[in-house]
């Protein structure tokens, strides 16, 4: 009889959820049942157990739920499964994103039972259909661990220089004019070192400033750099084929992010300079580039550089960097979980998962693009206000807040006012919290 039952696997971070989500299934009787914690897990599992139905989460650690799909419905996945998507997010290119990528219904969260009961049981009842041939994108690179060297390391661990420079600070779309001259008109480049060692988190147009800086710096040096994309939007990587460091062939840079949701890192990058767009194909860079799709946490030299995801349409994750003692924190581009999806336990559940990632940071780096107000106009968007800013910093015991990705619409004198609303909310929710903006030029040392 047991044989009979079709095999249903879940995959989610959240226990809680997981947990109930099956006790709705076996309910039914007629299911055999198993849970995966993230898509690595769901993986593994998927291959040895071959299930019927997956019902996946989509912002997981280690594997998301787009390359989830992607794995059970190409050469080498599962034949004939079928795949419900249940993701909190309601963003209409995610549903798009996910079916694109395998899933074969799409579930918003919270949902209710009769919802994923009715769904599955439809995909159930449907004959098994053939595997579709879907290429499988190329290995990814295993990670090797590197000696990294760091100045002074011999020093004592606070004496090694570690500082934030902003290169590039407004969200969206570039800026120019003297209306946006203080905060500047870049999009999102910020660069992190530690001693010698070179991070630089996203590739917005500022990052053809920081280019020319590190020609300055290095001369006929060899640079390396390690690049985190935190999402592949625009203005988060426009300034990646301006930047000249890549044209020399004594330069060496690694690209992390994850997978994406219709393909490989790399496959974007080399998309976002095809012949229509650039006149120059990636693969013709002089400079050793790499990508690197995160699973994990990487380790670089002294630096400890972690992942989340975030809640914005598509993919999108923040990052934290730990080192010798000081961290950092890079959470654009949020909209916060309770606004967007109402006041639930699940959502104060995510809410509170983005402020334990951020917990007790140095500095936190963290997209506010709208007033409350203009919020109201766009909802979805996958934005934050400068209060969601503000109390996400306080909530979490950050010391330091930099207000980041302005929208392109505030000029300098409206962000005047946003920033004084800023303090004088920190000072309202205890004062503790130092509130700045960031703007284009601006050093932080940690
Ligand atoms: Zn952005
Ligand atoms: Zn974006």
């Amino acid at each position: 009889m047991t044989d009979m039952k079709h095999r249903i696997l879940l995959a989610d971070d959240d226990a809680m959820l997981l947990e109930l989500a099956a006790d709705v299934l076996s309910a039914e009787g007629t299911y055999e049942i198993i849970k995966a914690s993230d898509g690595q897990d769901a993986w593994e599992k998927a291959q040895a157990w071959k299930p019927d139905l997956v019902i996946t989460d989509l912002m997981m650690p280690r594997m998301h739920g787009y390359e989830l799909c992607e794995k059970l419905k190409g050469p080498g996945g599962i034949k004939g499964v079928r795949i419900i998507v249940a993701s909190s997010k309601p963003f209409a290119t995610d549903k798009a994103q996910a079916e694109a990528s395998g899933a074969d219904a799409y579930i918003v969260k919270p949902y209710s039972p009769s919802n994923l009961l009715d769904k599955a049981r439809e995909l159930l009842s449907r004959d098994r259909p053939a595997a579709p041939h879907r290429p499988l994108p190329a290995p990814v690179m295993p990670e090797v661990p590197r000696q990294i060297p760091v100045a002074d390391a011999s020093a004592a661990p606070g004496r090694v220089p570690v500082y934030v420079r902003f290169w590039g600070t407004r969200g969206s779309c570039p800026v120019s004019g003297p209306k946006t001259i203080r905060y500047g008109g870049n999009t999102a480049c910020t660069e992190v070192r530690i001693g010698n060692l070179l991070l630089i988190l996203d590739c917005g147009t500022g990052l053809r400033d920081l280019g020319a800086a590190m020609l300055t710096e290095f001369q006929n040096r060899p640079i390396e750099a390690h690049i985190f994309v935190g999402h592949t939007h625009w203005d988060h990587i426009q300034g990646f084929p301006f930047f000249t460091p890549l044209y020399n062939p004594r330069n060496t840079f690694s690209l992390y992010s994850v997978h994406g949701a219709h393909g490989s890192l790399e496959s974007v990058f080399s998309g976002s300079m095809a012949s229509d767009y650039f006149p120059i194909p990636l693969a013709s860079l002089a400079g050793k580039v790499r990508f690197i799709e995160m699973s994990g946490p990487v380790t670089l030299g002294p630096a400890k550089v972690s992942f989340c995801h975030l809640n914005h349409p598509g993919i999108c994750i923040g990052f934290r960097i730990e080192a010798l003692g000081r961290s950092v924190c890079y959470i654009s581009d949020h909209e916060t979980f309770g606004k967007l999806n109402g006041d639930n336990d699940m959502s104060r559940r995510q809410d509170a998962g983005i402020n334990a990632f951020v917990q007790g940071s140095d500095l936190l780096i963290r997209e506010a693009q709208y007033t409350e107000t203009q919020y109201a106009a766009r909802k979805s968007w996958g934005h934050s206000t400068f209060d969601d800013a503000v109390r996400c910093a306080a909530q979490a015991g950050v010391k330091k807040l930099a207000v980041f990705h302005h929208d392109p619409e505030h000029t300098d004198d409206m962000m005047d006012i946003h920033m004084a609303y800023c303090r004088a909310l920190a000072q309202q929710l205890g004062g503790k919290v130092e509130c700045l903006a960031a703007i284009d030029g601006l050093k932080i040392d940690l």
